[in-house]
């Protein structure tokens, strides 16, 4: 458990147990939310997952459900959610769910708990990893560090060679890797950096996208049940703060395309891929308007106010989050109080 993570516990823990959330909602409460998760599965045995703030179980999610309906939230879709901000329609709470990348665990493991309920959700596919042309580099790296405890790579034009025999060695090279990657000024080194690294240790990319993510035939079944949204998220999942303007109108638009020939019916809500300040901004959220998307989700924390309704494109979204996974934290996200408390109390961050 790193620092960070118990410090955010601690402050939904004070929030939940001072009563403190009960006091801010009238001002912080705003009109709703949108949540976002990528993996529902169960819980897995390694003591090494690095990405666990990836993946809730189907019982938190069943019990999320739930405790919304018991707090007489709605839980609507994307469209509704849109109609709603643009026709001012804010005389009940609302909660939308989003899946990001596509992976095959939500059609398992969260469809099913969805589709009993009846709560409409939307899935933004990457089309790469659909294709399985994608990399999902980050489970690439987990890969390499849980299965080597030693292995070296060029960083910063240097050889570096990083010895992790243990689960928090582990841990650590994780966390200095995958922010060094991600700190990269170019994707393209970032993507060489993970497909050596994974080449030279056996992990096949297109083989880890078959295994995690739907192809063409499974969303596509998905995307028949009216509950269901299919919602874009680039070709290629790229930091498109980092791109140029070219490129990102290139995968913005082909993303949208690519879907649309493959289920007949074009996307018309976008999801940033990684969707933090340091890959979705003010260009990002602008090119998206331009190009017709009615609403665009980042991974900022937040949310909605009245006031979203003129940014559209750059909607805050609360995580349900694999290291949070206790519903008494439900109330504490929804109420805005927690959010609030990392934003500064800024009710719209669009810059
Ligand atoms: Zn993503």
């Amino acid at each position: 458990m790193s620092t960070k993570h118990t410090i955010v516990r601690a402050g939904l823990e004070t929030l939940y147990f001072s009563g403190a959330h009960m006091l801010m909602r009238p001002f912080l409460g705003g009109i709703g939310a949108i949540l976002m998760l990528h993996h529902v599965r169960p819980a897995r045995r390694e003591r090494f997952q690095p990405n666990a703030q990836l993946e809730v179980t189907p019982e938190f999610l069943d019990r999320v459900i739930r405790r919304l309906r018991r707090a007489k939230v709605d839980l609507i879709s994307l469209d509704e959610m849109h109609r709603r901000l643009v026709a001012r329609d804010f005389g009940r709470r609302f909660a939308c769910f989003t899946f990001d990348d596509g992976y095959r665990d939500n059609k398992q493991w969260a469809y099913p708990i969805l589709k009993a309920a009846g709560v409409p959700f939307a899935v933004y596919v990457a089309t790469g990893f659909a294709d399985r042309l994608g990399k999902l580099w980050w489970l690439a790296l987990e890969q390499v560090i849980a299965r080597n405890d030693r292995f070296s790579l060029i960083m910063d034009g240097q050889a570096r060679h990083v010895v992790c025999p243990g689960v928090g060695a582990k841990r650590e090279v994780f966390e200095t890797l995958y922010w060094w990657l991600r700190g990269l000024p170019s994707e393209k080194t970032l993507l060489d950096t993970v497909s050596d690294l994974a080449a030279r240790h056996g992990i096949d990319l297109a083989k880890l996208c078959a295994e995690l993510c739907m192809d063409w035939g499974e969303i596509g079944a998905l995307a028949r049940d009216p509950l269901v949204t299919i919602g874009a998220h680039t070709v290629n999942h790229v930091m498109l703060a980092k791109a140029s303007d070219g490129q990102v109108r290139n995968e913005l638009k082909l993303g949208r395309s690519v879907i649309e020939a493959a289920l007949g019916k074009a996307p018309e809500h976008l999801a940033y891929p990684f969707g933090d300040p340091t890959t979705a901004g003010p260009r990002e959220f602008r090119i998206a308007a331009e190009l017709g998307f009615k609403t665009a989700v980042t991974t900022r924390p937040g949310v909605l106010f009245a006031e979203h309704a003129e940014h559209l494109t750059a909607l805050p979204r609360i995580s349900l989050n694999g290291m949070f996974q206790d519903t008494r934290y439900i109330p504490v996200l929804m109420s805005g109080a927690a959010t609030a408390l990392w934003n500064g109390f800024k009710r719209v961050d669009a810059a």
